[in-house]
């Protein structure tokens, strides 16, 4: 049926479901009507396993009380102000906090509302920090073939996955893209490739031939999530980072996947032992209960755009009516309290090697191309049947009918399992993708 031909008192008509195909969900909803711990329920009230965290944003589960109640307190006390010339209490705190979280020097953080506005906070930080410095031509963003950023303007140009990208025509004038690195030498590997360190070296052929001092900046996601989780083979972050350093391009890590523990430690960049100039984040930083991103931005990056001299001298004008909004700010507060207190990344640690050995366990099945996984995030890629992504959509369709909410990327398989998980409900998270395999969907 098509949706002119829908009643307009069709209760589904009117929203336009985003990164959707919303003519097949009018006809086969999946609706989520309630959730608690790592369980949603559906309006039949029959439970449906968390398998990726709502979208990678809530690791310690739905519903923790103290997240409730800080956000209640808040709106009592202080329920909006304005962040540009104002300022409020949770803002300073929850920055403090973050800052004592990301690698050293990495201590500003300025506040947004969503990944994608982290990202191009992030960008345009870059844009004026070489302008400041006398190095205005530095207008080029490096980001990576399959890479994702966000859907805002900055970020889907740096962005990679083409159905994201196709349909907008050209984008951010300048942006280029290195090569992915999921490639056939490290197939089945878990944790880190051992091949394709060198894929990095496409930062210097673009510097070769564009120059360096036409290029602002190089994003990636340590572990790239949105495309199928692809964790960056060995010597690969170290390699950017090398380049970058001797080019005086600065070094972005998208982080809003991997940021707040999902690799074991606060941030992908320590787990790699790679710290970049700028992190963005967002997500788990207040549990996935009221959005809010960050970036936070090494000292003398800010320093030099601070000190900028006329006709430099305008500060940064950026920022959201809801740049850390102050209810936001107590989510995150409560939420990097819990994080503490529950030694949340420890638990992530010892819940890792289980999780990864189940997903590599998928290797030998003839129905599977590719395992990958690195922390907490794992991939079973499927033999496409079709057209590429339909297996992989039938297959969330039918993963929710038997009870797992799951994330599909063309036909991968991805888990994303809440910190809060046991490893039995992981291993049942498995056991259902298992079984479906089996069934050969
Ligand atoms: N960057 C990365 C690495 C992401 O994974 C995402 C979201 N999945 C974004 C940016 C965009 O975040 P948002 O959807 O909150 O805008």
């Amino acid at each position: 049926m098509s949706a002119a031909q829908r009643p307009s008192n069709d209760p589904l008509i009117n929203q336009w479901m985003p990164f959707t195909a919303n003519r097949q969900f009018h006809d086969q909803p999946r609706i989520i009507a309630r959730a608690e711990g790592v369980y949603y329920y559906n309006t039949q009230g029959e439970k449906l396993l968390d398998g990726s965290s709502g979208l990678y944003c809530i690791p310690l589960g739905h519903g923790r009380r103290e997240i409730r109640e800080a956000v209640s307190r808040q709106m009592e006390v202080l329920d909006y102000a304005p962040p540009f010339q104002y300022g409020f209490p949770p803002g300073f705190q929850l920055a403090t906090e973050v800052a004592e979280l990301t690698p050293p020097g990495l201590n500003r953080i300025m506040f947004a509302g969503s990944g994608s506005e982290a990202v191009d906070s992030a960008l345009k930080v870059a844009l004026q920090y070489h302008r400041v410095r006398g190095e205005g031509a530095r207008q080029r963003f490096v980001g990576r073939e399959r890479g994702y950023h966000g859907v805002n303007f900055g970020g889907w140009s740096v962005g990679g996955m083409v159905n994201n990208r196709k349909a907008f025509g050209l984008g951010l004038p300048g942006a280029l893209h290195m090569r992915h690195t999921h490639i056939k030498e490290n197939y089945f590997e878990m944790g880190q490739g051992t091949h394709g360190a060198d894929l990095a070296d496409d930062l210097e052929r673009f510097v070769n031939l564009h120059g360096a001092d036409t290029i602002a900046a190089c994003i990636v996601e340590p572990v790239a999530g949105s495309t199928g989780i692809l964790p960056p083979p060995k010597g690969y972050l170290q390699r950017l980072r090398e380049i970058c350093t001797k080019h005086g391009i600065l070094l972005i890590f998208d982080e809003v996947i991997t940021g707040f523990g999902r690799t074991g430690q606060a941030f992908a960049s320590q787990t790699f032992g790679v710290t970049p100039d700028i992190i963005t984040m967002a997500k788990a930083i207040t549990n996935g209960s009221i959005p809010m991103s960050a970036i936070a931005v090494r000292e003398d990056i800010q320093q030099t755009i601070l000190d900028a001299a006329p006709p430099n001298a305008v500060e940064f004008y950026h920022g959201y009516t809801y740049s850390a909004h102050p209810v936001a700010c107590a989510a995150g507060l409560a939420t990097l309290k819990i994080y503490r207190e529950e030694n949340t990344f420890g638990r992530v640690r010892e819940l890792t090697p289980g999780f990864l050995e189940q997903i590599a366990s998928f290797k030998g099945d003839p129905e599977v191309v590719d395992t990958r996984g690195f922390g907490l995030l794992g991939a079973v890629e499927l033999a496409p049947k079709g057209k590429p992504g339909e297996r992989g959509f039938k297959f969330l369709c039918k993963a929710f009918e038997e009870g797992l909410v799951l994330r599909c990327s063309g036909d991968s398989v991805v888990l994303a399992p809440p910190f809060a998980a046991t490893p039995d409900q992981i291993s049942e998270m498995i056991d259902i993708v298992r079984k479906l395999i089996r069934q050969g969907y």
